[in-house]
């Protein structure tokens, strides 16, 4: 697993060289979310070419929002990349810089981890990024689960009794719109306090009340998700990564809530292992077509 790779998010573009399946050197640049689509192809050939990308070297691309079955990109969230409203990704890159293969950021992340990371064991895998938003990568039999319209395993959109407002999607009562970064800032701010994820974080680390409903209530959707995913795909371990997934505290309040569930339902729960290089190792095993 010798190339190159690039992940494109909502604040934040990354670019590596890899050997071996280890990253060996890691260049990035704030995203300009308002930029249009022809503007991020050129930050990720800007930062590609300070590693020393030549035409045609493997070049796997993971970025937010789905990547349909002819390899162009759609937003999903309004709230993330607005201007990328169908553009053919995968032929502009490859004009631009040689053959690439591009996909979701979480669903490269699941896959690398179902290869080289914290479901190298699991026949039946799901990585879950509670971040700004939540996504997913969903991994069986060491395929991952991909559909033409590129939105399958984008699960932060599942239905959650845990919520009840608007969702970015458009939908209604999503597990993002009450246990993600975005929407536990949202309920802080309703609840009388200012400050991110983060902070809510500290406030309930420190025992402050308010704050320990709201991430209590986030895990507990977590928990929720994960269940309807076992059921679904018959889940044997799922990952959590992201930065509020992999915050201290919270994996264990997700295990807490899923105690609840019976053990059919209650798949192992880690800690993703391959950190931010997840989306990266992912996309260059699915640009080379080869396993780790
Ligand atoms: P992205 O959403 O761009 O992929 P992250 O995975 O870092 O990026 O997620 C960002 C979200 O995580 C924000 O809502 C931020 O407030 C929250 N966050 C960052 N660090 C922490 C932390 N240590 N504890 C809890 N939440 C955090």
């Amino acid at each position: 697993l010798t190339g190159f790779a690039a992940d494109l998010g909502g604040t934040k573009i990354a670019a590596a060289r890899l050997e071996a399946g280890v990253v060996v050197e890691r260049v990035q640049a704030p995203t300009d979310g308002a930029a249009g689509p022809e503007a991020q192809v050129a930050a990720i050939g800007a930062l590609l070419a300070r590693l020393g990308h030549t035409r045609g070297a493997p070049l796997g691309v993971a970025v937010a929002g789905r990547i349909d079955g002819a390899g162009a990109w759609h937003a999903v969230n309004t709230g993330t990349l607005p201007a990328i409203l169908g553009y053919p990704l995968e032929r502009e890159l490859t004009r631009t810089l040689g053959r690439a293969r591009c996909l979701n950021d979480a669903a490269a992340a699941g896959y690398g981890e179902a290869l080289l990371g914290a479901g190298r064991d699991s026949d039946s895998f799901a990585y879950l990024t509670v971040s700004t938003g939540i996504g997913g990568g969903l991994v069986i039999g060491k395929r991952l689960i991909a559909s033409g319209n590129g939105l399958a395993g984008h699960v932060g959109f599942v239905s959650n009794p845990h919520a009840s407002g608007p969702c970015g999607s458009g939908r209604v009562a999503t597990v993002e719109s009450v246990a993600a970064g975005r929407a536990i800032a949202a309920a802080a701010a309703e609840a009388g306090h200012g400050g991110d994820a983060r902070a809510v974080f500290e406030a309930a680390a420190e025992g402050a009340d308010w704050a320990e409903r709201i991430v209590a209530r986030s895990a507990g959707a977590v928990a929720t998700l994960i269940g309807d995913l076992a059921a679904t795909l018959g889940l044997d371990t799922v990952a959590l990564g992201g930065s509020i997934g992999l915050a201290p505290g919270y994996l264990v309040r997700v295990e807490r809530a899923l105690a609840g569930e019976p053990p059919l339902f209650r798949p192992r729960l880690v800690a993703a292992a391959l950190g931010h290089d997840g989306p990266l190792v992912g996309a260059l095993a699915m640009a080379t077509g080869q396993p780790g």
